[in-house]
């Protein structure tokens, strides 16, 4: 089931009473047909989506080939885990898991959003960059740092650091809070910024029990239509949107090897892929042994976090 040939193509999933609509870098959007069961969706809950994780891998804004198999399904389980751990502090999109079987564990049904055009970080480390900005005058979108901070530091406190949503194939840039609140009206740009805070002091509190360190995560929020609430969208507190330590291997000053696509790309930077990232070439295909490595990253922090192996929430 999981394994379906297409899962980590570009090709969506042909899914019959589904229309596709968008394909981001990893997931694809599918609106209901018209037909009694779209209706009756629909009727219950308002507009809807049908949001697909595929088992597609990007790095250095490549989508790569071959995919880390499950890697969707790992997605999607991990972000309903933290949305059910998260349902005290912010409402979220998801409506329903009974998707069609061949997504079956890689898809949620979820009310459609008016998307806010912001990626809502939240930063409890310095790394990434926020560390680049960091170095260039001790700010990071705006908000001074304390002197002597390294690759890891623990910050003060958590910072809210926002991006905006690039086009694909885009960077994504860090702005300052200021920008938000013009672009989107400062109550929305405040209220953005207090539940992006409020869910990373929840997670990096959770994930701290379980011995790994939330160093930074991205949402992202948009409008519920019907209710007109600020609703938790997307994906959540998975590896491909947040980075994980371990927090016993944890040392500041160096960068941390973290729970996510760090073999690819470690690879895809070494002599041994021959690839040149400055030059504007497609990167060659995962060697099996990083898809294999890659993949059990991915089953690890998974586990770590949840406290349960993949298997006990769907088939793998
Ligand atoms: P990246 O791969 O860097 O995350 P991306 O965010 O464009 O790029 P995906 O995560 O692959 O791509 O696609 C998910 C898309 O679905 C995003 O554009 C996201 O904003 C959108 N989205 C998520 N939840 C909802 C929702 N409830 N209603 C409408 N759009 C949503
Ligand atoms: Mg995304």
């Amino acid at each position: 089931m999981t394994h379906a040939p297409d899962a980590a193509s570009a090709q969506p999933f042909d899914l019959p009473g589904w229309t596709h609509t968008y394909s981001g870098k990893v997931r694809d959007l599918f609106t209901p047909d018209a037909s009694d069961a779209g209706r009756a969706l629909v009727a219950e809950h308002g507009d809807v989506v049908l949001v697909v994780a595929s088992d597609r891998v990007s790095a250095y804004d490549h989508v790569l080939s071959p995919g880390i198999p499950d890697k969707g399904v790992v997605l999607t389980q991990l972000s309903l885990w933290w949305f059910d751990q998260l349902a005290d502090l912010v409402p979220n999109h998801v409506v329903s898991t009974e998707v069609p079987a061949a997504v079956a564990g890689r898809a949620m049904i979820c009310r459609r959003l008016e998307m806010f055009p912001v990626e809502c970080v939240a930063r409890g480390y310095l790394t990434g960059s926020g560390l680049a900005e960091y170095r260039v005058d001790g700010h990071v979108t705006g908000i001074a740092l304390p002197e002597g901070l390294v690759d890891g530091s623990r910050l003060p406190e958590p910072i809210f650091t926002p991006a905006t949503k690039a086009e694909l194939g885009e960077h994504d840039e860090n702005v300052p809070f200021e920008a938000v609140a013009e672009q989107i009206g400062a109550e929305a740009a405040s209220t953005l910024r207090d539940l992006t805070l409020a869910v990373y002091a929840r997670a990096e509190q959770v994930a701290r029990g379980r011995g790994v360190i939330l160093a930074d995560t991205k949402l992202e929020f948009g409008t519920d239509p019907v209710t007109g609430a600020v609703t938790l969208g997307d994906e959540v507190l998975t590896p491909d949107s947040s980075r994980f330590w371990d927090a016993e291997a944890w040392q500041p000053g160096q960068s941390q090897p973290s729970f996510d696509k760090q073999f690819v790309r470690d690879w895809l930077t070494s002599d041994a892929s021959g690839w040149d990232r400055a030059a504007d070439t497609p990167p060659p295909a995962l060697p099996s042994d990083v898809v294999e490595r890659t993949r059990a990253r991915y089953l690890e922090a998974f586990e770590r976090l949840t406290g349960r192996a993949l298997a006990t929430f769907v088939a793998v």
